[in-house]
């Protein structure tokens, strides 16, 4: 199953990804791993085994984020989290 919620208001950051030349995930979508990411990061949550997280997305959209790393999304979303945790206190 593709993705079809809407990323729209990621598609600057989704841009500015590398892309994933055929590593475990490359089908995933990519803006579901960064808003994963974020909730990890901002709650400070025990890091989640990745694999597992990236397992569970949904595929990913025709649109700015395919083909984008999962795995670097989850980890910016993390540290966007973490930075917008820390902004807000
Ligand atoms: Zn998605």
């Amino acid at each position: 199953m593709a993705c079809k919620k809407d990323h729209s208001d990621l598609s600057d950051i989704m841009s500015n990804l590398p892309y994933d030349q055929g590593g475990v995930g490359r089908h995933k979508c990519a803006a579901c791993a960064y808003k994963k990411g974020f909730d990890a990061g901002y709650s400070l949550k025990e890091e989640l085994d990745i694999n597992e997280v990236l397992n569970g997305l949904e595929e990913s959209q025709a649109a700015s984020q395919r083909h984008k790393s999962p795995h670097a999304a989850y980890a910016l979303g993390y540290y966007d989290g973490v930075c917008a945790k820390t902004n807000s206190k």
